[in-house]
């Protein structure tokens, strides 16, 4: 995989019905496992989202995937994303981006050329950052954003300790560039996932009493999306049960 260069794989022409066989059953065994989760939880199966993570794929992957109806698709890497989302717009595909990686002061410029959702804003530095971006790149289309919270307020893996939310969500509100949508979360390590979208809920539901328009709630990946469903995900990111296994990063 060349992604980590920079450099995007090219599609091919072997193996390009394989692939789209492949990401047709991986779709259809996601989609079922979203409805079902929604069906236990008693929810509505409109009220979920499938953002589909495409880091490390190739464009091909996400025309293809656009091809069989996923809109969504997201990223967690500017270096990567901003490419990427060229490509596909150049290859006629129309989706909707969503930069759900650790943000970059310097890297906000570039993401708020394609972004149309970014989930994982978490300091003050980077609501500053997108606004100016927005201001410059975008003056006429206001950011979607999300807020990041951290469950365990662990600092190294970014996000917003719960306490801190609405804070946060005060200097977001400030800003015309940008609109508050809820949040995001990532399970932290060694907990039991139904137990950290339990705790994102609560905040989530915090959040809507001063922010009636937080209504996203953005929870849940390829091996946690059922526990983030019962606990009312709308958008759940999964990248590995669609398109394989990631190689390590390097
Ligand atoms: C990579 C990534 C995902 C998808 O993870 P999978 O386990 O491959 O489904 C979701 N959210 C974020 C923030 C990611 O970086």
């Amino acid at each position: 995989m060349t992604a980590a260069s920079g450099r995007l794989p090219e599609a091919g022409t072997d193996g390009d019905s394989d692939r789209r066989a492949e990401l047709t059953a991986a779709l259809g065994r996601v989609r079922a496992r979203i409805a079902r989760a929604c069906e236990a939880a008693g929810r509505d199966r409109s009220d979920v989202t499938l953002v589909a993570i495409t880091k490390t794929y190739p464009v091909a992957d996400v025309v293809t995937l656009a091809a069989l109806g996923v809109r969504d698709i997201g990223e967690n890497r500017d270096q990567e994303a901003a490419p990427k989302a060229a490509a596909v717009a150049a290859a006629g595909a129309l989706v909707r981006w969503h930069f759900v990686g650790r943000l970059q002061r310097n890297k906000c410029r570039s993401v708020v050329r394609y972004a149309d959702l970014v989930h994982s804003v978490d300091r003050p530095e980077i609501v500053r950052a997108l606004a100016a971006g927005v201001a410059r790149e975008r003056p006429d289309r206001p950011l979607d954003v999300l807020l990041q919270v951290s469950i365990d307020g662990d600092p190294a893996r970014g996000g917003v300790p719960v306490p801190g939310v609405d804070r946060l969500a005060g200097e977001v509100a400030d800003r015309p560039e940008l609109t508050l949508r809820g949040v995001m979360t990532v399970a932290p390590l060694g907990w039991e996932p139904a137990r950290a979208f339990e705790t994102l809920a609560d905040a989530a539901a915090a959040l809507r009493v001063g922010y009636p328009t937080a209504t996203v709630v953005s929870a849940g990946m390829s091996t946690d999306l059922e526990a983030a469903i019962r606990y009312g995900a709308t958008h759940v990111r999964v990248g590995s049960a669609l398109l394989g296994t990631r190689p390590p990063l390097g």
